[in-house]
């Protein structure tokens, strides 16, 4: 039979974990999907399971000089009222599912779930998340592409926990998030897209540019970004050609039940000319 335990603080997790293999439960939104039975209740687990949700650790929103920090465990929907989340962030979350699910489905929980339909993922590979993660014996801090290493695949050993989400206080002269589903709310993307700039003086000082949910992970490419740093915003827009023509060889999407790789191919590139143009 599958065991339960609830564990009372962050050390008590972490020495629990040290000892035997867990299944971590924050939220269970993607768990209960995961792991739902038609036939029979409880929900058919195939491991122990160990709830970390109330661990005040894994809490709050801090906002610091250069950095916010937010516990992984925070509900999405506390993230999206609190005015330390930056707006990009607070605009992704608002098309994330529905309040009622966004009141118990967390961040870290989107993160660790590693769906290449994870809509988080999206701004937070943009804003360069760090992730800090912790095992009895210790703290590392990790960059999220770095963490993400294929479809739900993640660089976690089974001893630990992710506890934070740290990203830098960014101010963006305009920074867009654009999903595309079957509905407005409760709908898994069918594609994805965030786009970030900063201007100063007519020039771009950065440019930053994500896709989801059309390869095994976010797609961003710092390497065709700086290309246009330092550009005017007119010679941004005169390349906008050259630069869908720069990204079209990553936009590998698959078909599945939810659309078909032509559709997202297309509507991606078309969000990307959008997101240009409007700059
Ligand atoms: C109706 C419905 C609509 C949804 N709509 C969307 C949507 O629009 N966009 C979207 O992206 N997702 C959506 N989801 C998926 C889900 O709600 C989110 O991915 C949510 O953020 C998951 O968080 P959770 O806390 O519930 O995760 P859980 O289900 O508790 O856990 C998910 C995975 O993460 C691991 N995990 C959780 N916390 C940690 C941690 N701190 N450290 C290490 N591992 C951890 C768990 O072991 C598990 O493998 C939807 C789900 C439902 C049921």
């Amino acid at each position: 039979m599958v065991e339960g335990y609830i564990p009372t603080s962050l050390s008590d997790a972490l020495t629990e974990l040290a000892n035997h293999p867990y299944r971590l439960v924050a939220g269970g939104t993607d768990m209960l999907v995961q792991h739902h039975n038609l036939k029979t209740l409880p929900i058919n687990f195939k491991q122990d399971v160990m709830y970390i949700a109330n661990l005040s650790e894994l809490q709050g929103i801090q906002e610091e000089e250069e950095f916010i920090t937010i516990g992984a465990c925070e509900p999405l929907e506390s993230i999206l009222e609190h005015p330390a989340t930056p707006k990009l962030l607070k605009d992704t979350i608002l098309e994330m599912a529905s309040p009622a699910i966004r009141h118990a489905g967390t961040l870290g929980g989107n993160i660790a779930n590693a769906s290449p339909a994870g809509d988080s993922l999206v701004p937070l590979y943009l804003m360069n998340a760090m992730l800090e993660i912790q095992s009895k014996d210790r703290t590392r801090r990790v960059d999220i592409k770095e963490f993400i290493t294929g479809v739900r695949k993640i660089a976690l050993e089974p001893n630990e926990i992710i506890t934070k989400i740290i990203l830098d206080k960014i101010d963006f002269t305009k920074a867009t998030f654009r999903k595309v589903g079957p509905r407005r709310s409760d709908a898994i993307s069918k594609l994805s897209f965030a786009g970030a700039v900063t201007i100063q003086d007519n020039l771009v000082m950065d440019f930053r540019i994500a896709f989801g949910s059309v390869n095994i992970t976010v797609v961003r490419h710092p390497e065709i970004e700086c290309q246009f740093i330092t550009k005017t915003v007119q010679e941004l827009k005169q390349n906008k050609e050259h630069i869908v023509s720069l990204y079209r060889e990553y936009i590998r999407p698959i078909d599945d039940q939810r659309s078909n790789k032509e559709y997202r191919k297309q509507v991606s590139l078309n969000l990307l000319r959008q997101f240009i143009d409007t700059i």
